[in-house]
């Protein structure tokens, strides 16, 4: 049950569907080329897409907008320290502004970075500092029904070590949930067991904090040691195991825009440098690339984050919705993680083969059928891997109600209609950028039925 009520609305308008044709085929079958106003469910990504609260807004009205020394930034960092227990602050334009704040000053030319898994911009800001990122996740981690399939694998992390040095592995990173391993979440255990192996490389153990609130209902929930814990308590008491964290404000903290990093107390050297970093690249180091309004806002939403009855309305609705698809014979994985639904499609169009973009051809199809916006995050998006054809179905933070849910469900019955009566084609890129890493945002396709 939604522990808020509406008091700004935004209107949404489903076109009708012989203009949804017209829009895709003028997006060229990429749905990062449609208009939002076109678009009726926006599942496209939860990253900075949710709504603000009422103190956000009045947060917002009162922020300081100070070059230096700002108010603002104090409050920041009084929700940083007690709520993820961070005494030193860095804040950031965005996740990534910190990503390459922290990386750039903690990692040199020749290192290797392990991570249970990386995100993209996480592996890019590693790869951009001369190291090698090397993900560790369980083996086989999203087969069968595990409580905690984002974990590190710590003996991949041990084995890695033995191969190229300890010494040169200056930094041990987790991510929780492990939103590029749909979006699972990792125990405190397993923080634990980093932070040992962390200490036996003598590395820094970073914690990619971006859904800590999410994680850390999961926690609650599957983690016999935590069972009748707050999420305050348990985002806590995992937070201190490590010696740095970077955040995007743009999930758990709430707000459309914002990030940090945070460091303890006696980080000094380390502070000293990544402080440079940010100087060079975010501003000025109490407003880091923000407007003093926006840290302002992202100061209360990380208090609002950890509050329960925020964060189980939030995990159950991803929840809600990976039943209602599943009700549907819609094959999702499950059980599902903290911010989206993902849907296997190469099981849910067989039809299509692998070349043609099963995972694509989905997401178009559930804009023609509904208006409703996912991504694919499959062979389009990554060429050459070898990952499973998924797409995935992001939710909004506070945004969407029980009603848009059912009607995401009943789109992919429609798509499931027109699957039956061999209605549904692959795509062919038409236009591709040259940076193929990153064709899903601007490549063009067609269907190969036209
Ligand atoms: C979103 C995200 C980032 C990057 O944050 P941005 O605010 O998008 O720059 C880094 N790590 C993880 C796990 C993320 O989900």
């Amino acid at each position: 049950m939604r522990a808020y009520k509406s008091k700004v609305v935004t209107p949404i308008r489903l076109p009708d569907r012989e203009e949804r044709e017209t829009n895709l085929d003028r997006a060229g079958y990429n749905v990062f080329n449609l208009d939002s106003s076109d678009v009726f469910v926006d599942l496209l990504t939860d990253s900075g897409t949710g709504t603000m609260s009422d103190a956000q807004w009045a947060a917002l009205m009162r922020g300081d907008e100070a070059y230096a020394g700002s108010e603002s930034f104090d409050r920041l960092k009084s929700a940083v320290s007690d709520v993820m227990g961070f005494e030193r602050v860095i804040p950031a334009h965005q996740g990534r502004g910190a990503e390459n704040v922290l990386y750039g000053a903690l990692v040199e030319d020749g290192d290797y970075v392990p991570n249970n898994t990386h995100f993209d911009t996480t592996r890019a800001h590693i790869a951009n500092a001369g190291a090698e990122p090397v993900d560790c996740p369980l083996d086989g981690a999203l087969a069968g029904d595990r409580d905690f399939a984002g974990n590190l694998d710590v003996a991949k992390v041990r084995d890695l070590a033995d191969e190229v040095g300890a010494e040169k592995i200056p930094a041990v990173l987790v991510t929780i949930t492990n939103n590029s391993l749909a979006g699972q979440p990792v125990s405190v255990e397993n923080v634990r067991e980093a932070r040992a192996v962390a200490d036996e490389l003598d590395a820094v153990l970073v914690i990619d904090a971006c859904r800590f609130a999410e994680n850390a209902h999961f926690v609650r929930e599957r983690e016999a040691e935590f069972e009748g814990a707050s999420v305050a308590e348990v985002a806590r008491e995992q937070l201190s195991y490590a010696d740095a964290i970077v955040m995007s404000g743009k999930k758990d903290g709430l707000v459309n825009i914002g990030g940090f990093v945070g460091l303890r107390e006696d980080a000094d050297a380390l502070y000293e440098r990544a402080h440079e970093r940010a100087i060079l690249f975010e501003g000025f180091t109490t407003y880091g690339g923000m407007a003093g309004r926006d840290v302002a806002a992202m100061a209360v939403g990380l208090r609002e984050a950890v509050e329960d009855s925020y964060i189980r309305d939030r995990v159950e609705q991803v929840r809600r919705l990976g039943d209602l698809l599943a009700d549907r014979d819609v094959p999702v994985h499950r059980p599902t993680g903290g911010h989206a639904v993902y849907v296997d499609a190469a099981a849910f169009l067989p039809e299509i083969p692998r070349a043609e973009f099963p995972g694509q051809a989905l997401v178009c199809e559930l804009y023609r059928g509904g208006g409703v916006r996912a991504v694919e995050l499959g062979s389009f998006a990554f060429p050459d891997s070898n990952r499973p054809e998924l797409v995935r179905l992001a939710l909004p933070r506070r945004t969407y109600g029980a009603d848009h849910l059912e009607h995401v469900a009943e789109t992919f019955e429609s798509v499931a209609e027109r699957r039956d009566a061999g209605e549904i084609s692959g795509l062919e890129i038409t236009k591709e950028p040259e940076m193929a890493e990153l064709r899903h945002f601007s490549a063009e396709l067609r269907p190969m039925n036209e």
